[in-house]
């Protein structure tokens, strides 16, 4: 028998070096898969329960990766946003 466990793939955050970043992902990445944030940084994908999240801090928020993601939700990103710089989609025509 099977124990569904359901998880939605829009609010897995990935922390690398204590920074939360976003990801374009529509389904739970396997262990060690690689995986690319919208801000362009990269990892392998490796699961923790989520207690473990501030074993050591907090995690800071990306924001290139909040901008990127502000944007393509229609959300007017300020010029004093902290990732307002951030690279603008590139969006196939
Ligand atoms: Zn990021």
């Amino acid at each position: 028998m099977t124990a569904l466990i359901y998880i939605d793939p829009l609010a897995i955050h990935p922390v690398i070096d204590g920074t939360w970043h976003r990801a374009r992902l529509t389904a739970i990445p396997e262990p060690g898969q690689g995986i690319t944030m919208l801000c362009g940084a990269t990892g392998a994908a490796a699961f923790e329960p989520l207690e473990r999240r501030r074993d050591h801090g907090a995690p800071t928020t990306c924001f290139e990766c909040e901008a990127v993601y502000m944007r393509e939700h229609g959300m007017p990103v300020p010029t004093s946003h902290p990732g307002f710089k951030a690279r603008p989609i590139r969006r196939r025509p």
